[in-house]
């Protein structure tokens, strides 16, 4: 049974203990510990470690299927957690479970965690069939999908997978996510008395003005958007300032159309740069590629067949933002990401409904049963 209680607790323990970005490692040593005593065999990903720069490398747990010849199959979440997210003390109200209001909840991702533990514990219970399983806890989610991009993926067997780690009621399933492209430039002008001779001066803040009036920014089409999100510069009103930086970011559901805009973002700080002789160093590359999983995918009917065996309503969709998942696709293990009722992350309000943990669980058993079956 998919037990109400002993997943409250569960999830009130996981969230009490600590694990911002790069700091995972206590809760990386929980969740060992966890999986070994339900029987899994661990491995902490060590090689990864001087890469995310966290305390701790990726968390895997494999589990011998009990029955042969069905092919293994990958449950991810991450296990860090974004600021405030110290000393978290949840409360549970109606149903609802909160943080105290000072902190984030922690819901995103443990509410996916503890979905995981509780569907093995309970097929472990009932002697449920199952193929191999693979889980995987990955640390530095929230600063750049650091885990998923580093992890050494010889240590996974599984071709396809979940991650547990979107809003959305349980029964949501995200099989479309944009690629994201940086970009970081800094404008160079030149210094220079801005009373006695500012025609000696290229002031960057104007270069940048120019660059950025001549942008098509924010909502660019139904798949792509764009945003300078980060300017600094200058030092006093009497100087002709010499550096600006800026930083942006774009995103599209299309590969194609994220090249383009990033690149119509770069020709606009070259041009203004030239027009008005200022020089443009810039950084500007792929944080993650797109992915979209067709919904005829066996992937995709194997998690509708199993939401509804667990009473669950589907929604396929498609996300404005980057997970795990952009990266598992790049690597080589096809995957779609599954809501788990986590509400208003990033925020103080953090919130996730008791019944939504209770359903993702039965969503993870019931895909591992549908799997076992097909
Ligand atoms: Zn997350
Ligand atoms: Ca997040």
């Amino acid at each position: 049974m998919i037990d109400r209680e002993r997943i409250v607790e569960e999830f009130l323990g996981m969230v009490k203990v600590t694990s911002l970005s790069r700091k995972e490692g206590e809760f990386a040593s929980y969740l060992s510990k966890r999986l070994a005593e339900m029987g899994l065999e661990v491995i902490i990903d060590e090689k990864s470690r001087k890469l995310t720069g966290s305390d701790t490398g990726n968390v895997i747990g494999k589990w011998r299927g009990n029955i042969a010849g069905i092919p293994p199959i990958l449950f991810a979440a991450h296990m860090d957690t974004v600021v405030p997210g110290e000393d978290i003390r949840p409360v549970v109200r109606d149903g609802v479970i909160y943080s105290s209001g000072d902190t984030v909840l922690g819901g995103d991702d443990k509410s996916g965690i503890v979905a995981i533990l509780e569907a093995l514990q309970h097929i472990k219970e009932e002697g449920i069939p199952h193929g191999d399983i693979e889980v995987l806890f990955t640390v530095g989610e929230e600063i750049g999908l650091l885990g998923a991009r580093y992890l050494d993926y010889t240590l996974l067997d599984a071709k396809t997978g979940y991650v547990l780690d979107c809003n959305g009621a349980p029964g949501t399933i995200v099989n479309r996510a944009p690629a994201q492209d940086k970009i970081s430039a800094v404008i160079h002008g030149k210094a220079a008395h801005a009373g006695m001779n500012p025609e000696e001066g290229v002031s960057a803040i104007q270069v940048a003005a120019r660059a950025i009036n001549n942008m098509k920014l924010l909502r660019i089409d139904e798949e792509t958007t764009a945003n300078i999100g980060v300017i600094n510069g200058g030092a006093a009103t009497n100087i002709v300032c010499d550096r600006v930086e800026l930083k942006g970011e774009a995103r599209s559901l299309s590969d194609e159309k994220l090249a383009l805009q990033t690149q119509h973002m770069h020709d606009c700080l070259r041009k203004a740069c030239e027009d008005m002789g200022a020089d443009l160093e810039i950084d500007l590359g792929r944080e993650y590629s797109a992915y979209h999983i067709p919904e005829n995918d066996m992937l995709i009917r194997m998690a509708k067949k199993a939401a509804e065996a667990a009473g669950l309503i589907t929604r396929v969709v498609s996300s404005g933002g980057g997970s795990d998942t952009n990266y598992f696709n790049v690597k080589g293990i096809k995957a779609v990401n599954l809501g788990t009722g986590m509400n208003k992350v990033h925020t103080t309000e953090e919130e996730i409904k008791v019944e939504d943990l209770v359903n993702t669980a039965k969503l993870v058993a019931a895909i591992i049963s549908e799997r076992a079956e097909n």
